[in-house]
């Protein structure tokens, strides 16, 4: 009988967690031939998501988890869920029921019958947003396009389901600066989408502000374009340039015209605006270094403090 882990990343979802597992239990009476393994991973939650978690794991043998010794955040959730999983299929899901259950079974079609190694969603819209942040969005999506030889696809969701072979390619990337949006397009292997409209979370709030989908985005450019370097570079080119022409210009005016002391403001400009651009680049620069710096490290991408999975149900670990 073939098995489907399915990974649900928590941090601080004591509301959403049991409403989750309500909604998911009818999709698994709809899949009686498959067995189903729910693997909760507590990234560290504030609150009592790990009592509501143990709670379903004592009521339900299929219910699995994971508990971090912190928040790692949800890369890491997604990673430790992969490694622990046993299933043929892996699925990842998000616990507030914005990634729709029911399209399981569909996406378990598109894999056994139509042959694709993962299947995974996007949302078409992005209503219920805030515009700030969808605008910054597009913006990001669009600007990776272009600059990343990696397919990173708009308005695509961590939920997917992954054949075996897909999840122990990902596993084999075991970089620590994760941005699985690119690693899901950078393993390659054929893909299936499906579309459907944006949907609110069911309760609780969500868990990325401004401010932390700003560094997430960053860390997506820094791990997947090379391009902010060269940036960096044309630009120092182009500013050599433009100082040659300046002091050809200068030396000229001076032997036609004499050389009144002027144009204090504008050499503070220009001396400014340099200083700002130097720093900029340096700024790009170190970037890279910080996350090389980071990688050369090897620290573990997260920490198990406590699981119900045992050693041997984890073969493919
Ligand atoms: N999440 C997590 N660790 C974090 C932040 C979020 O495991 O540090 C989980 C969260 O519990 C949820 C999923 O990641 O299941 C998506 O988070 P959220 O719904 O807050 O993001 P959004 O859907 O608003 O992008
Ligand atoms: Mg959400």
């Amino acid at each position: 009988m073939e098995k489907i882990s399915i990974v649900v990343p928590c941090y601080n979802e004591e509301a959403a967690a049991p409403l989750f597992y309500q909604a998911i239990c009818p999709v698994f009476e709809k899949m009686p031939e498959t067995k189903m393994e729910l693997i909760f991973v507590n990234d560290g939650s504030r609150d009592k998501t790990l009592a509501v978690i143990k709670d379903l794991a004592a009521q339900d043998e299929r219910v699995k988890y994971i508990h971090f010794s912190r928040n790692f955040g949800k890369e890491a959730a997604m990673y430790a869920g992969m490694s622990y999983a046993s299933g043929e299929y892996v699925a990842i899901m998000d616990v507030d029921l914005q990634d729709p259950p029911e399209l399981l079974p569909k996406m378990l079609y598109g894999i056994v019958e139509e042959g694709y190694d993962c299947v995974a969603t996007r949302r078409v819209s992005r209503k219920g947003e805030p515009p700030i942040r969808s605008l910054f969005a597009r913006m990001f999506y669009r600007m990776m396009h272009r600059i990343s030889s990696t397919d990173i696809v708009d308005g695509a969701r961590d939920y997917r389901l992954m054949t075996r072979q897909f999840v122990e390619e990902i596993l084999r990337l075991g970089e620590y600066n994760r941005f699985s949006k690119g690693l899901f397009g950078w393993v390659g292997f054929e893909t299936k989408w499906l579309e459907y409209e944006n949907i609110e979370r069911v309760a609780g709030e969500t868990k990325w502000s401004f401010w932390k989908l700003l560094l997430y985005s960053i860390e997506g450019i820094v791990g997947f374009s090379t391009a902010p370097l060269a940036f960096s570079a044309f630009m120092g080119i182009f500013f050599c340039l433009l100082a040659f022409l300046a002091i050809c210009f200068i030396v000229v005016r001076t032997m036609l015209h004499g050389d009144p002391v002027s144009g204090w403001p504008s050499m503070v400009c220009i001396i400014v605006f340099l200083g700002g651009i130097q720093l900029f680049c340096m700024g790009i620069l170190g970037e890279y270094l910080a996350k090389t710096y980071l990688e050369t490290k090897h620290r573990p991408i997260f920490i198990c403090k406590e699981t119900n999975i045992e050693p041997a149900e984890k073969e493919h670990a």
